[in-house]
């Protein structure tokens, strides 16, 4: 059975001091049977690193540079990330997508950067509303996986995780159905199955877009679906832990 894992994606929220009590819960509350992570704000990561060490709770960034080192105003490289003891990085959220421009060249780029320093990826792919209205969700999602598995090798896939995340779905309260999670989750599996059946019997696979404690054990019920990014509902202790209960088998 593959393992499931609930990560938070805290995106650009936090204060120290916020900061602490919701990860002093976090670890509190947090129980076995499913793998969690929180993927914090960059100056974040040195507190929550120290607040995270020695429990079961992994820490990781919300994004990294595709290059080693060098002249790069601004970004911050997966050995730094690494330094700051990240297990997670996500590649290719959708926000960075549509707002920063990133390309699927790009995200595959940071994945494999990511994957050169030792940390794992999550590799984020989804579908806007109008690509899901004309039809394009699955031309949408394997254009995204496929930019990765050309550049990195579907065996890169067997160290890094995938979530499925439709563009409509995230912040905006509107979950996709579990059975409209599951059909696009398959498929992305059975593209990876194409290419190396043990690699997608392996491979993760979470869901996101307004994930919260009521809906959640419904999605995660369905075959393909191995946990979930949890963007708003990572900001309460309450609701993510309820989530990574509902995650755990
Ligand atoms: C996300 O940011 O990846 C996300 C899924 O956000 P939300 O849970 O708020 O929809």
């Amino acid at each position: 059975m593959r393992k499931r894992l609930v990560a938070g994606n805290w995106k650009m929220n936090g204060s120290l001091a916020a900061n602490r009590a919701l990860l002093e819960a976090v670890v509190r509350g947090a129980q076995g049977g499913a793998d969690c992570a929180v993927c914090v704000p960059y100056p974040y990561l040195e507190q929550a690193s120290k607040l995270l060490a020695g429990s079961g709770v992994a820490l990781g960034a919300q994004n990294l540079s595709e290059h080693a080192s060098g002249a790069y105003t601004g970004e911050v490289s997966a050995a730094m990330l690494a330094e700051f003891g990240c297990r997670y990085v996500l590649a290719g959220h959708s926000e960075r997508r549509q707002l920063f421009g990133e390309s699927d060249a790009q995200v595959a780029a940071k994945f494999m950067a990511a994957q050169a320093a030792g940390l794992v990826p999550i590799l984020c792919v989804g579908e806007t509303l109008d690509e899901r209205e004309a039809g394009g969700t699955e031309a949408t999602v394997a254009r995204q996986l496929d930019a990765v598995m050309a550049k990195a090798g579907v065996a890169a896939l067997g160290k890094a995780v995938l979530a499925y995340e439709p563009v409509w779905a995230i912040g905006t309260g509107k979950t996709a159905t579990p059975g409209e999670a599951q059909e696009v989750h398959a498929f992305l599996r059975g593209r990876v199955a194409a290419a190396d059946a043990a690699v997608s019997q392996g491979l993760a696979i979470l869901y996101g877009g307004s994930v919260k404690g009521s809906n959640a054990p419904a999605i995660f019920a369905k075959a393909d679906v191995d946990g979930g990014l949890i963007g708003g509902a990572s900001l309460v202790a309450e609701d993510f832990l309820a989530i990574l209960k509902a995650a755990a088998v």
